[in-house]
């Protein structure tokens, strides 16, 4: 991981610089800009641990200002990044982000459980080999508006906190109903990883309204 942050400096560097410089008009993160490499990119990198993602088709719902998807991608140029968030000002900064950093991105400004309906034209549902986030919401509810996206066979990566396990205990009916189970749960130095596997197709009712979902 260091060798990626080394080798790929430049890129991150300027990532800093325009997270800072955004981050002081618009409220992006409250991390300190003096961790934004250990605790937004080394971070984010934490995933290369854990799949292989060249050439696969990724998701990070709820992104931000890009972690852990943009990191990623920094890393491994071959993946097919979509980024998605429900507020506009983040991505704003998403696009101007990846035009300076020249990496080829598909950005949606949208709510997940909007996007992920069998409806919707944008085609997201059931199509991506993985998807990825952090600090969106808890298990229960991010399952049912993260695993519609991804393809049978596919996994779900998420940044977890300390409480990893207490999350998947009450979240562990609603995953089995939306097609997946959990594969792995692993601690690292910020918090645990948590990795579902999809194993059968998510019903068409999921995901309900967010309101449902938080009822
Ligand atoms: N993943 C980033 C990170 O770890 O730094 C951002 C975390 S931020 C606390 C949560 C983000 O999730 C916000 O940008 C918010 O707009 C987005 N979000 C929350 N609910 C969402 C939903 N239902 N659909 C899409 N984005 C959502």
């Amino acid at each position: 991981m260091e060798d990626i942050l080394q080798t790929e400096r430049v890129k991150f560097q300027r990532y800093a610089d325009l997270l800072a410089e955004w981050n002081s008009r618009i409220d992006l993160t409250s991390v300190p800009a003096e961790e934004t490499w250990t605790r937004h990119f080394a971070d984010s990198l934490q995933l290369l641990n854990f799949a292989d993602f060249s050439e696969k088709s990724v998701i990070d719902v709820g992104s931000g200002a890009g972690f852990p998807g943009v990191p990623l991608k920094i890393a491994e140029p071959s993946i097919s990044l979509t980024l998605l968030d429900a507020t506009a000002k983040r991505t704003d900064f998403l696009r101007a982000l990846c035009k300076e950093l020249g990496i080829d991105v598909t950005i949606i400004h949208g709510r997940a459980e909007d996007c992920a309906k069998p409806a919707d034209s944008a085609g997201l549902r059931e199509s991506f080999d993985f998807a990825l986030s952090r600090a969106v919401a808890k298990l229960n509810v991010l399952s049912e508006i993260i695993l519609p996206f991804v393809k049978v066979g596919g996994m779900v990566l998420l940044h977890k906190g300390e409480r990893a396990d207490e999350e998947l205990r009450s979240a562990a009916e609603i995953i089995s109903a939306l097609g997946a189970e959990p594969e792995r749960v692993q601690r690292y130095e910020y918090g645990n990883i948590i990795v579902l596997r999809k194993l059968r197709p998510t019903p068409v009712k999921y995901p309900r309204s967010w309101k449902k979902i938080n009822a």
